[in-house]
């Protein structure tokens, strides 16, 4: 054989070992499993700026020694449980996904959404934009949600391979050892992007107030549990590659009987045709020929602001979507509006919903794993850079969104 002829052999060998190689990549979901990241997102609803700060919180701090913390995350307007969270979700804000707030009315289908209503909450008509678990499936990655907001319908035919339906009472212990149970399945099983919940803080920031022990004490225990999950991630085999981001949808901020406005001094139930939304915002829409007169008896009240949808500030980023009706009343921050008398059951404790640039609105990140910088504290960035941070972690096509991943990079090694 002469020497060309070995040439041509050799390269023969060589092309088939390289295709031998790539097969068993492919096999592998076109990765090998060592190089494979994992991101887990979990979010402590209400957890305030300076929660943190009040209490020991010696997981979160650990978290903020040996990875990122953020100085505050600024949710998007209103700074309500539903639209956050599928803000955070989807990288767009409430307008342009179409959960506008925790209820709302939509003309085009002719149906109420509401958080407490299992068939409004699990039909996808209502969601807009792409979770960032769609896009994960899409493209071929396996995804979880425990309990994430918009994961019980199937957004663009799409649903996390794994999700739960809500269940608040569920023990979050079991919640942790569920998403565990998942990142020990075998490689082909196991979901590289899990979003998890928790209820609190926010639920005893409603019930005692942001500033009562109850909530201090129940810091401590969503700290705790934040313990609990990297102690039990840290015993994984794959340990070293996941990245978990510790998060929440808004603040907290007091309400009382005292700092109340009746909106019935100044204008009568019965005068709109639709009111959705909840204290500290309403969505309007006053009966047909109303709407001027309804506007300015309200527009000169004090401690609210009353706004035609197509008169919000710009920075609100809020009015655009039809679901936001006709006009919006918004009470300043601390103060709280509602229909008649005061009820101490729903005026007293605390609640949310006000501006996002009102400072008690504000929220926390944290994150850590090898993606992260150490001991990096980030300057404030919007809830709706989350989906680009993410989807740039686990090396996904992004969907258009209204987030920007320059506003984290900085915070990536
Ligand atoms: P908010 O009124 O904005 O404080 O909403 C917080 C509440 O939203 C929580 O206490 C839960 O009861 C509820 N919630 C959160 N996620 C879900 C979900 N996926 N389905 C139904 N309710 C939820
Ligand atoms: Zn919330
Ligand atoms: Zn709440």
């Amino acid at each position: 054989m002469n020497l060309f002829s070995q040439k041509i052999k050799l390269l023969f060998i060589l092309m088939a070992t390289l295709l031998v190689f790539t097969a068993t990549r492919c096999e592998n979901g076109d990765q090998d499993p060592k190089e494979d990241v994992y991101v887990i997102m979990l979010s402590m609803d209400g957890f305030r700026w300076d929660y943190a700060e009040r209490v020991p919180t010696p997981n979160l701090d650990y978290i903020a020694e040996n990875g990122v913390i953020a100085e505050y995350l600024l949710p998007g307007f209103p700074t309500k449980t539903f639209p956050n969270h599928y803000t955070m979700a989807t990288g767009l804000y409430p307008d342009n996904h179409g959960i506008v707030n925790n209820n709302f009315y939509c003309e085009e289908l002719d149906m109420t959404y509401r958080l407490g209503d299992r068939d409004a909450v699990e039909n996808e008509a209502f969601y807009g934009g792409e979770p960032i678990w769609v896009t994960a499936e899409k493209q071929n990655m396996t995804a979880a949600s425990y309990f994430w907001v918009g994961s019980e319908a199937p957004v663009k035919g799409i649903q996390p391979t794994y999700w739960k339906r809500y269940d608040h009472n569920f023990p979050y212990e079991n919640r942790i050892d569920t998403v565990i149970y998942w990142l020990e399945l075998p490689i082909e099983k196991r979901p590289r992007l899990i979003t998890f919940y928790f209820n609190e803080p926010d639920s005893q920031g409603h019930h005692t107030g942001p500033d009562s022990p109850e909530v201090n004490e129940k810091v401590k225990y969503v700290d705790s549990l934040v313990g609990d999950l990297m102690e039990k991630i840290s015993r994984l085999p794959i340990a070293d590659q996941i990245n978990l981001i510790v998060t929440s949808d808004h603040g907290m901020a007091k309400i009382s009987t005292e700092k109340y406005v009746d909106l019935t001094d100044y204008v009568q139930r019965d005068w709109f045709e639709k009111i959705h939304g909840g204290n500290p915002m309403f969505t309007l829409r006053p009966k047909q020929g109303m709407k001027d007169s309804v506007y300015n008896l309200l527009k000169g009240v004090n401690h609210i602001y009353t706004w035609k949808t197509d008169e919000i500030p710009e920075r609100l980023n809020y009015g655009k979507n039809p679901r936001t009706l006709d006009m919006i009343v918004l009470a300043d921050s601390t103060w709280s509006i509602g229909w008649g008398e005061p009820s101490e059951r729903f005026y007293s404790g605390g609640t949310h919903g006000w501006d996002n640039a009102k400072k008690d609105m504000h929220t926390i990140f944290y994150a850590i794993g090898p993606a992260f910088k150490e001991t990096h504290v980030h300057p404030p960035f919007e809830v709706v850079d989350l989906y680009p941070l993410i989807t740039h972690l686990l090396n996904l096509d992004p969907a258009e969104t209204d987030g920007k991943l320059e506003r984290t990079i900085d915070m990536l090694k």
